[in-house]
């Protein structure tokens, strides 16, 4: 018998990306999820459904064993920790980095900094390490806005082509990770259904390999 699985993935350029990797593992859509108001996907592997949820949500789906395994980015992996997850692959794809930006000279204050950002854990880890106190303003979108009104100094976000950045008159000042999607699995998931599970690993690193030679 082959055991069930499913698979939250993140909404958006995640699922985008996460398209050829599943069909690697003959993994494809039966209903269109632009069209659908399903949440629960059948496939055309009968035993795999997919969820697709919103980014924030899928470690917690999969911590919770309410999904099996997760397409996440590692920037929402940092702030939410891991417990309950193993990370076993690098799917290489949405990749960008989490860096700090402000104005040009925008961490140059030499009073307590003013972080905007919606990643408040890696904020912190970042000016902990560096031994700075700041103060981290939780924000859930355009982070960008947050200097040019005078909210906050400097923003944590991501960045991938510097383009938005740039159209604001901000620029990139410090490298805190390099970021991309990444595979998780439910850590009793990887021992109740250790076969389906290592074979979902497995097709899916043969993927990624393929991909990028
Ligand atoms: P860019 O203008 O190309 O530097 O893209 C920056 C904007 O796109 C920011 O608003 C980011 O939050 C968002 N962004 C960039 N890369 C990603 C990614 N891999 N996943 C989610 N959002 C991203």
């Amino acid at each position: 018998m082959t055991e069930p699985l499913t698979i939250a993935v993140s909404k958006g350029r995640i699922f985008k990306d996460s398209l050829p990797l599943l069909a690697h593992a003959g993994i494809e859509l039966i209903d269109d999820p632009e069209t659908s108001r399903k949440l629960i996907l059948d496939t055309t592997r009968p035993e795999v459904k997919i969820v697709i949820i919103r980014t924030i949500d899928v470690p917690t789906y999969v911590q919770y064993g309410a999904a099996d395994l997760g397409i996440a980015g590692k920037d929402i992996l940092l702030e939410h920790g891991g417990q309950g997850l193993y990370e076993p692959l690098d799917l290489r794809i949405a990749r960008c980095r989490l860096m700090v930006a402000g104005r040009p000279g925008g961490d140059q204050t030499t009073g307590r900094l003013r972080i905007a950002t919606k990643y408040v854990q890696s904020a912190r880890n970042h000016y902990a390490s560096k031994g700075r106190q700041v103060e981290v303003i939780k924000l859930y979108g355009s982070m960008e806005l947050a200097p040019l009104v005078g909210l906050s100094d400097l923003i944590v976000d991501l960045v991938d082509t510097g383009n938005t950045l740039k159209a604001n008159g901000l620029v990139p000042l410090e490298h805190i990770a390099d970021i991309s999607s990444r595979l998780v699995v439910n850590k009793a998931a990887m021992k109740m259904k250790h076969a389906a599970v290592n074979d979902f690993i497995g097709l899916m690193r043969e993927a990624v390999e393929q991909r990028n030679s």
